[in-house]
């Protein structure tokens, strides 16, 4: 008897496994590629999904296996080796295939349309600026015609919405009078910039660095480019990345979130003369399938993304750099969860190129590989600019004057950079005015009803936001509990430094940048552009001014407190701290004038703060490499989290209480288990967190099934669980 033809596919369905359906009569089993995408029907549903295999057998019994409906792509969306890595992630990470199979196309792929012609059509000028001339009386159309003009790579239907309200009876004009047309996507080539800048003359230490990877661009190697912040890495990476294009490959630069660094794709686009695709998470549906299309056809030499590019397809991908490969935003927080950095490692192994892991302060995993001699460590020691990197004072806190969280010590500081005309910025990591709400005659404090978590006083709208949650409430006049009118305002937010360095220095300009600040699309930007501009003297700001950014006339860095670093139970608190600390205190002094910062603490005598402040970074993740150690902790053992939420907290306990045990009645020999314990913060948004924490000093004793005990069990239905390998917190 002839066994049928069985394709096994990867479905987006939370189930750890393929699906094997029958082929369809059309087109012959012996033409369907692997890696093309299929729609079959799924309980009632149609699915599409991407065909993982194709076999002349199968265990089902055969009357009950589907028929796939449709076959979408001649040519597989995956090559074989983008296949591997998506598998190889699937099985590392304890992720549903199917789930991370469609995760890795763009959103319109994975829909039921033909791979060629989904990124459909755009809209182009065929005329020059001066028909603007023919315009005059038709507002609407000349606005829609010089937006167009201004892309000339092609604008689609939702772009053209996202600029323009009832954008579509003026771009039907434009094109009935032959100023616009309207063409298939593949007929427009990516956007080339024009090449502005010229190369820099590489300095003896970038020269270096560039050279060891140029000597072995033809082979797996792993480079740790350790460069203190303002050294040029992103100039090496550069040269390096001329050289491959020369060769006629294609290069992926990893960058933590586009949104906050537009000036390192700016600077790639102006110094090389080649087509770029950019992929993150900003785009609409249709620019995603088209830089992703672009990437694939080779048409785009580089490529430049956020951590889901590292999903994209090449034709020949030359190199791989991962620009501050320390950066929390490469591994996904929710979701499919996996390490962007990590997959960058495996995928150039597959390539047989180098990777190039940048970062002035390197991940202690990174560091730990160059110790084990798994990668190769180059160092940039100078700033490129002949300027220093600058020192860092503490100001002890304790018993001190102290108003609104700023020292007399920093407001003097403040006050001289500001008579020198220089700027100033001043970081503190958490937004609103105050973050608890206390009642003098009580001590009643504000809370969130769904989160164990105080909810954050705005004083400028008089409201109660919780940060972790969307609740939103009016401030109370007098206290709920004893009607007491004392209310008072504890700790600070950017905001209340804010208001209080307006009233020292009333004719200062001042602008705080941080989440709250910055909603709009390109609030950001053009704020930041404001800042380089000079257009501020004190800049206030979150978390969001630690990346990358470049403001040469700043010359006073003041971090207001990083108590709740050096206080946090979480394993990695400490390195995170002494990162961020490097970061923020390399925004100053960049060009012409020496920098300086301080850093005020409650804790000035912390021996980790005073290594780091004594001795650098390196030394200091050297310190906590030691400490991880003793404790067992990764890098130096595997780590894997099983989080489970529910609105019962006694449910999510006795879930993973029953996982833990029914893995010590089988094969838990190599683990050890903690846990079922409460999550940091356990009752988020009306749900309660716990987690089971699984160390080993073994990877294999790590890999196994951990699903197959977590679907079994009866509550798996009912409470909400994600496995975590490698987590990056363990809050
Ligand atoms: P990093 O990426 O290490 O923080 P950048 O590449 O941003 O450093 O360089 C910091 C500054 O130094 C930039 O303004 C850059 O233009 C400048 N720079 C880098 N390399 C050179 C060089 N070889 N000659 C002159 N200026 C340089
Ligand atoms: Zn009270
Ligand atoms: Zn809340």
């Amino acid at each position: 008897m002839s066994v049928p033809p069985v394709l096994k596919i990867a479905l987006p369905v939370p189930l750890y496994r393929y699906f094997e359906y029958l082929a369809p009569v059309e087109p012959a089993f012996e033409v369907i590629r692997v890696g093309v995408r299929v729609r079959v029907p799924f309980g009632g549903r149609t699915l599409v999904g991407v065909v993982a295999a194709k076999s002349r057998n199968t265990q089902l019994p055969l009357h009950k296996l589907k028929t796939v409906l449709e076959v979408l792509d001649a040519e597989p969306v995956f090559d074989s080796e983008l296949q591997q890595l998506l598998r190889w992630t699937a099985d590392y990470y304890q992720q549903p295939p199917g789930e991370v199979f469609s995760a890795a196309l763009p959103a319109l792929l994975r829909k039921n349309r033909p791979a060629a012609s989904a990124s459909g059509m755009v809209y182009q000028a065929c005329a020059s600026h001066s028909a603007v001339q023919l315009l005059k009386r038709a507002p609407k159309q000349r606005k829609a015609f010089e937006l167009i003009l201004e892309h000339p790579e092609g604008l689609d239907a939702e772009n053209m919405g996202a600029s323009m309200t009832r954008w579509r009876p003026a771009v039907q004009a434009l094109v009935n009078k032959g100023l616009v047309r309207r063409a298939p996507y593949e007929q427009v080539l990516p956007k080339t910039p024009h090449a502005r800048a010229q190369p820099l003359t590489l300095n003896p230490e970038q020269q270096h660095a560039y050279e060891l990877v140029r000597r072995n661009l033809h082979k797996f190697g792993k480079y740790l480019l350790a460069g203190v912040t303002g050294s040029g890495k992103t100039e090496v990476y550069l040269a390096l990345a001329r050289e491959v294009i020369d060769q006629g490959r294609q290069v992926l630069i990893l960058v933590p979130e586009i949104g906050l660094t537009p000036q390192l794709v700016h600077r790639i686009e102006s110094r090389l003369n080649v087509p770029v695709a950019r992929m993150h998470s900003s785009l609409t549906s249709g620019e995603r399938v088209r830089a992703w299309q672009q990437a694939r056809s080779g048409k785009a030499q580089i490529v430049v993304g956020t951590r889901s590019a590292i999903f994209s397809s090449f034709t020949d991908l030359g190199l791989i750099v991962v620009d501050e490969e320390h950066d929390a935003s490469f591994k996904q927080q929710e979701g499919l969860l996996y390490s962007a950095r990590d997959l960058a490692v495996y995928r150039a192994k597959q390539l047989s190129v180098p990777v190039v892991l940048g970062s002035a302060t390197p991940s202690l995993e990174s560091q730990h590989n160059v110790n084990l001699g798994h990668y190769r460590r180059i160092e940039l020691r100078q700033r490129a600019k002949h300027a220093e990197v600058p020192q860092v004072k503490l100001i002890d806190l304790r018993s001190r004057p102290v108003v609104d969280g700023l020292s007399s010590e920093l407001v003097q500081a403040i006050r001289t950079e500001l008579l020198l005309n220089h700027q100033i910025l001043l970081f503190l990591n958490r937004r609103g005015y105050a973050p608890v709400l206390l009642c003098h005659d009580c001590a009643w404090t504000a809370e969130c009803p769904r989160c164990n978590t105080h909810m954050v006083f705005y004083k400028n709208q008089n409201i109660l936001k919780c940060h972790h949650c969307r609740k939103q409430e009016q401030a109370p006049a007098a206290c709920p509990q004893c009607n007491s009118s004392k209310i008072l305002f504890l700790g600070e937010g950017t905001q209340r430094i804010e208001d209080r360095l307006r009233k020292i220095f009333p004719d200062t300009s001042l602008i705080r940048i941080d989440r709250d600040s910055t909603r709009g699309k390109n609030s950001l930007q053009d704020k930041l552009d404001d800042v380089r501009k000079g257009k501020y003297q004190i800049i206030i700001g979150t978390q969001m001014l630690t990346k990358g950014h470049d403001f040469p006339n700043v010359t006073l860095v003041g971090i207001l407190n990083v108590d709740h670093g050096l206080l946090s139970s979480d394993f990695r608190a400490t390195e995170h701290l002494g990162q961020l600390i490097v970061q923020v205190s390399g925004r100053a002094g960049r060009s012409l004038h020496k920098g300086k910062v301080l850093l005020q603490t409650h804790q000035p005598e912390h021996p980790l703060l005073n290594c780091l402040l004594a001795h650098g970074y390196r030394k200091f993740s050297e310190e906590v490499l030691r400490q991880r150690k003793n404790f067992g902790l990764p890098p130096y053992s595997y780590m894997l989290l099983i989080r489970a939420r529910a609105h019962e907290q006694d449910l999510t306990h006795r879930f993973l209480r029953d996982i833990k045990t029914s893995v010590q009645q089988n094969d838990s020999s190599g683990l050890d288990m903690y846990g079922p314990i409460p999550a940091n913060l356990e009752r988020r948004a009306g749900m309660y967190h716990s987690l089971l924490v699984v160390i080993s000093t073994s990877r294999s004793a790590m890999r196994k099934r951990w699903t197959e005990y977590i679907v079994q069990h009866p509550l798996a239905k009912r409470v909400r669980w994600a496995i975590e390998v490698d987590p990056f917190e363990t809050g």
